[in-house]
């Protein structure tokens, strides 16, 4: 299957409440553009270099969402015109897209990304630290910030049940900021699941996948 067929299947698999972000890291533009021509609008990459290199080179209506950890010196290069961040993992970093959205005025769609793995790799909040975010009005400090919802990442491992039981966490904690009202209409995606892991993520509650793999074929990196 080409690229084409593979995003048709994917997509027309999806329930209509399921939004797919294609990451298209490492890959050249030719194959995002060949997406994009496919009706694929939103794009995740993870490398702020490479997504200022390509984005100038497609089309303006692509929605770009950035994945990747991000340093803090170099929001400033995405703010002018990403559409998420979905990777915000601390209260610096949070500061900092506050700050360089401020200077240009633009108010940036950010997604808070949670631990929920059990590695120590993974990086993010914790819940109780991303709840208290909400509950302690802290997010009100960030009117250059729209707080769109949450992000996470489950262990990458054969055990479905433990994959599960990530996900349940992290809807369990979506559901709470949602039903305290602290977060607002716009709090409404909760970004889980990969090529390996998203109908787990999907049954779970996810609101948003982001895949690459099955798009585009297997990376080098
Ligand atoms: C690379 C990446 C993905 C996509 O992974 P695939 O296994 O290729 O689908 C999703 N989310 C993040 C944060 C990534 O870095």
């Amino acid at each position: 299957m080409d690229i084409t067929q593979k995003l048709h299947t994917l997509k027309s698999s999806l329930p209509p409440h399921v939004t797919l972000v294609a990451v298209s890291k490492f890959r050249p533009v030719e194959v995002l553009q060949q997406a994009y021509d496919a009706g694929q609008k939103i794009f995740g990459e993870n490398r702020v270099q490479e997504l200022i290199a390509k984005y100038p080179l497609l089309p303006s209506d692509i929605q770009w969402h950035f994945i990747g950890t991000l340093q803090t010196n170099k929001v400033k290069y995405i703010v002018p015109f990403i559409d998420t961040i979905q990777s915000i993992d601390s209260l610096r970093l949070l500061k900092e897209v506050e700050k360089q959205a401020a200077r240009i005025n633009r108010r940036i769609r950010v997604l808070l990304e949670v631990h929920i793995a059990g590695e120590t790799t993974k990086h993010g909040f914790g819940l109780g630290e991303c709840l208290n975010l909400f509950l302690e009005n802290q997010s009100d400090a960030y009117p250059h910030v729209i707080f769109t919802g949450l992000m996470g990442m489950a262990t990458f491992t054969d055990d479905t049940g433990q994959v599960e039981r990530e996900f349940a966490r992290l809807k369990g904690l979506f559901d709470e900021i949602r039903q305290s009202g602290r977060g607002g209409d716009t709090f409404t995606e909760l970004s889980m699941g990969m090529s390996d892991d998203y109908p787990v993520a999907i049954r779970n509650g996810s609101t948003m996948i982001r895949v690459g793999t099955r798009i585009f074929g297997e990376r080098k990196m």
